[in-house]
């Protein structure tokens, strides 16, 4: 044990390591004209901030995504779109 304490590392320094390659094409998509069963909650659930409530419609966007699928499991609208990005694309995590 060195006796030197490290310095915390924020979440935000953490997730600003990683690399996103998007896909021009969304790998998430939810119904703008019916959001039943996709709950508000996801504006705190999602770890990246992927969703943002404005009035009553919920927004969303894809180019952050950590790919957890927390908004998958806890939404339950049959025209909601879920997957992963085309292989290759999409978050590459650094953990260094
Ligand atoms: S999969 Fe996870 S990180 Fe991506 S938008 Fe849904 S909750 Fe957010």
């Amino acid at each position: 044990m060195s006796g030197v304490m490290e310095k915390p590392i924020k979440i935000e320094d953490l997730l600003q390591r990683n690399v996103y390659d998007v896909d021009e094409e969304p790998h998430i998509a939810i119904p703008m004209d019916d959001q039943t069963g996709i709950p508000k909650e996801l504006t705190l659930l999602c770890p990246c901030g992927c969703y943002t409530s404005v009035g009553e419609k919920l927004l969303y966007s894809y180019e952050g995504c950590l790919e957890c699928g927390l908004c998958r499991v806890v939404s339950n609208n049959p025209r909601m779109k879920w997957t992963y990005p085309k292989s290759g694309r999409g978050v590459h995590y650094r953990f260094t």
